[in-house]
């Protein structure tokens, strides 16, 4: 997909619009499929970007579905996955959520010890659960997105391990698997070995076992100069622990890893359109037609986009500070050089696939963005842009 391609979805279906480039989704399933055993399965995190056509997409590509809400499994169920392709990997809900799945017949995966002695006693060992462990390995890029740490509200801490086994034990719960995500954007691969040799440690106390779940961590670029997880090298350090494992105990166990941005992150591209070039006394702002209800990651993580001006590639480089029109601080970019800025011209957020739409919101009453999915050298709507009646769909008027 060019800039051009770009530049005419912008003309044709309007801006702010999510374009998604899903060729490129299928590109890194298959550095995945790539680098590890065949023994490897990967489920994508719904989350990042849960529309039907880029489920039903990434479905097709043969990987499987970590959802972390009992309408991301239905979702899923609906996209085709089959209900031993989707794990269920929720915080904080209750019992009957956690019921709910257990009818879809989804993989369950645990993660807190209040949540376990209820099931234990009601369901025993009549169907099979994970339990989400907190190694407290500090991973991930910023303490946001940092899931292991001693303060985090995730999993069940490896400190506990008697108390999860006293309640296995009495209630005769069916382990089936063990689950650890530490953290988002891990940049030493090295956090990976270390969270699989805990792993093995505690396999020793569930003889059901058959998986071991790494959640995600895998890292992609978002400016010059970053890095991407290198799936190869790791591929080949894991493939190589489970084989010696295996060697040393005669246990075999499949592994799991959940990556959410590796796939979709990329294919994403946000374009806006520049409304207003703002001189003030130290700064030139461009203020777009968008805000962080459509893009939150800058305000709320410090996340950094790459922005180019598409409708004007050749102009003089200037530094701007890019902002949206939410009333509030809105800033998407402080001082980049961007090729100069005209009102009008049309601006790309680039990597805006993961957590973009997704955790959009009608802050300031505006609505929500279209998303256009680009396949085949074909630009398709495959969500419409919110219109006014929609903020007021649910409301109901008693004055
Ligand atoms: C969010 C999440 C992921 C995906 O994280 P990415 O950084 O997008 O790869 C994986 N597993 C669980 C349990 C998650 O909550």
């Amino acid at each position: 997909m060019t800039n051009q391609d770009l530049l005419k979805i912008a003309d044709e279906f309007g801006t702010p619009v999510y374009v998604y480039d899903v060729e490129s989704i299928k590109v890194q399933y298959e550095k995945l499929t790539g680098s590890f055993s065949k023994n490897t399965r990967f489920f994508y995190a719904a989350k990042a970007l849960t529309n039907i056509n880029i489920l039903k997409y990434i479905e097709k590509q043969g990987a499987n579905l970590d959802c972390v809400s009992i309408n991301e499994v239905k979702l899923g169920l609906k996209a085709g996955f089959s209900s031993d392709r989707i794990l269920f990997t929720p915080n904080c809900v209750d019992i009957t959520e956690i019921e709910e799945a257990m009818a879809f017949n989804v993989h369950i995966n645990i993660d807190n010890i209040s949540i376990l002695e209820q099931f234990g006693n009601k369901h025993g060992g009549n169907y099979p659960i994970f339990i989400r462990i907190n190694p407290h390995i500090f991973a991930g890029g910023n303490y946001k997105i940092s899931t292991g740490h001693i303060d985090s509200k995730f999993g069940i801490s490896i400190h506990q391990m008697r108390h999860i086994e006293r309640i296995v034990k009495s209630t005769n719960i069916n382990v089936e698997g063990l689950h650890m995500h530490t953290g988002s954007e891990i940049k030493d691969p090295d956090v990976f070995l270390q969270g699989l040799e805990i792993m093995f440690e505690l396999a020793d106390h569930f003889p059901n076992l058959k998986y071991l779940d790494m959640g995600s961590g895998f890292k992609v670029p978002f400016q010059d100069g970053d890095l991407e997880t290198d799936v190869k090298s790791l591929g080949k350090k894991v493939d190589k622990a489970m084989k010696d494992y295996t060697k040393e105990t005669g246990k075999e166990f499949q592994l799991w890893f959940e990556p959410g941005k590796y796939l979709v992150s990329q294919s994403g591209h946000f374009l806006v359109k520049s409304n207003v070039i703002k001189q003030t006394t130290a700064t030139v702002f461009v203020g777009v037609n968008s805000g962080f209800n459509h893009l939150i990651r800058p305000m709320f993580y410090d996340a950094y986009h790459k922005i180019e001006n598409l409708s004007n590639p050749k102009g003089p480089e200037r530094i701007y500070t890019v902002v949206g029109n939410i009333c509030e601080t809105d800033t998407f970019a402080w001082d980049r050089k961007l090729h100069e800025v005209r009102e009008g011209d049309v601006l790309v957020f680039r990597n805006a696939g993961a957590y973009g739409f997704e955790m959009s919101s009608n802050f300031n009453s505006r609505l929500k963005p279209a998303e256009v999915m680009f396949l085949d050298g074909k630009a398709t709507l495959i969500r419409k842009r919110e219109e006014f009646e929609d903020l007021l769909k649910n409301q109901i008027e008693v004055l």
